[in-house]
């Protein structure tokens, strides 16, 4: 079976929505996946901040606002007025519960309740839209099976045992609908899987029930060699190795949420990337064969801080490294690259709580500078250190612009330079120019 995750601009407008029950309901029994129509995360949270800045009545303008465009999409989407009867008493209690968490006023867990209606409004005018259809579809709550544990991570072994038993549930349907993004946490209550999880979601999904298959419908050609929000004419990248993919969405392909390859590389199910608005096209299938020899893609990586820790003395003596690692590791700060001399090390770091606390605890260590704006270019592919060539060819697009780090072996996969946030453009324009242009 496949698991399909339509994205947002997927299910942006009515239209859009009528276009994705046409894919899903001819491809046989599948799992589909979906997140908010585009815009509306964003504008629950813009509701939820109002709240906690006590600022009630204009997040309940908001809600009337955003509940007025659902009544617009609701119109157009439906040909029955049975049906549309319906999905206005569905939408309506769904509004009626946000205004209900607005009422309560700010706690800590408005912001993720509210959040969650997103997805709850899309699947539910789907499943109304099937149901008109006669596709027959079963709706599957996401909050009776996706869930995370006391760290925050998808609780595995209870997604697959619940995932697979919902699934079996219905074996007559088609389409089994469920949310993306959204899941219950350790506590029970609502919570999500960070933005853009809806991709997490699917993946996780895929691994539970073991599908042959995990699509990813967006609104472009698949995974392409280059940012196309900051570089033209780049081109879809056909296949790639799953750690290939890893590295471009951990680094900053949007395409792809950072932790979505997991799951899918670890059961083995292959991953297609594909276009709602272009469904012939062939995307990008990412699996476990490598495509030797070549640089798929670059990818870049915004708001990233260096630090750099300079001590002659200290460097060379055994245990430097595990203290200064010891203190991000205090702070629960992951970090991204590194790199090391004899004299100091510099590492990175990808937002900046706590980051008064970590430099005035680095400083017993030598001293210490901040580099902040600073934006990682990552170029990935075939890269292991026997392939010659590569880090040159990488190094020559970079030539006459300043690099404040270059990180090359950690993986087979991956070179990357950390440059100023105004270089960003410049950067992967001319890495474009010189690796994929020939
Ligand atoms: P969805 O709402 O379907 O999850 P996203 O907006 O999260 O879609 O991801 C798709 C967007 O990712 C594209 O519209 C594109 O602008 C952006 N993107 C960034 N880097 C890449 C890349 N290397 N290849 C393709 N798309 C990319
Ligand atoms: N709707 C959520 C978001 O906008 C999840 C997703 O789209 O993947 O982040
Ligand atoms: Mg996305």
């Amino acid at each position: 079976m496949k698991v399909k995750k339509f994205g947002g601009t997927s299910v942006g407008s009515a239209r859009r929505m009528k276009e994705v029950a046409r894919l899903i309901s001819g491809d046989g029994r599948c799992v589909v996946v979906l997140s908010a129509m585009s815009g509306t995360t964003n504008r629950l949270l813009g509701i939820s901040s109002l709240l906690l800045r006590s600022n009630k009545e204009e997040a309940r303008q908001l809600l009337h606002t955003l509940k007025a465009d659902y009544a617009a999409v609701i119109d157009e989407l439906y040909d029955s007025a049975a049906t549309a009867t319906k999905a206005r008493e569905i939408t309506d209690a769904i509004f009626a519960d946000l205004l209900a968490i607005t009422d309560a006023g700010p706690n800590e867990y408005s912001e993720r309740e509210t959040v969650a209606r997103g997805e709850l409004l899309s699947t539910n005018l789907m499943k109304l839209l099937l149901d008109e259809m006669e596709v027959s579809a079963a709706l599957l709550p996401a909050l009776d099976f996706m869930k995370t544990d006391i760290h925050g991570e998808p609780d595995f072994p209870f997604i697959r045992e619940h995932a697979a038993k919902a699934v079996a549930a219905h074996p007559e349907a088609r389409v089994l609908l469920t949310q993306g993004f959204i899941c219950r946490n350790a506590e029970g209550g609502i919570d999500n899987l960070r933005r853009g999880g809806s991709d997490y979601s699917a993946s996780l999904i895929g691994a539970a029930i073991n599908a042959d298959l995990i699509e990813i419908w967006t609104d472009i050609d698949g995974m392409h060699d280059n940012d196309p929000r900051f570089v033209e004419n780049t081109s879809p990248v056909h296949n790639l190795h799953f750690d290939e993919a890893a590295e471009l969405a951990y680094f900053g392909a949007k395409i792809l949420h950072p932790t979505c390859i997991l799951p899918a590389k670890e059961n083995n199910i292959p991953v297609r990337l594909l276009n709602t608005m272009e469904p012939d096209a062939e995307g990008t299938l990412i699996d476990n064969n490598l495509r030797k020899g070549t640089i798929k893609a670059v990818a870049a990586k915004d708001n990233i801080t260096a630090i750099k820790i300079k001590s002659g003395r200290m460097l060379l003596a055994y245990g430097f490294l595990k203290k200064v690692f010891e203190v991000f590791e205090r702070y629960e700060k992951p970090i991204d690259m590194i790199t090391t001399s004899e004299v100091g090390v510099s590492v990175t770091i990808d937002n900046e709580t706590h980051l008064a606390e970590i430099v005035e605890e680095l400083h017993r260590y030598g001293s210490v500078s901040v580099d902040r704006d600073m934006v990682i270019i990552c170029v990935v592919g075939d890269l292991q250190w026997r392939n010659r060539g590569f880090e040159a060819l990488a190094l020559d697009a970079l030539a006459d612009l300043p690099v404040r780090m270059i990180s090359y072996g950690g993986s087979n996969y991956n070179i990357s330079f950390l440059v100023e946030k105004e270089n960003k453009t410049e950067a992967l324009r001319r890495l474009s120019n010189h690796l994929f242009k020939n």
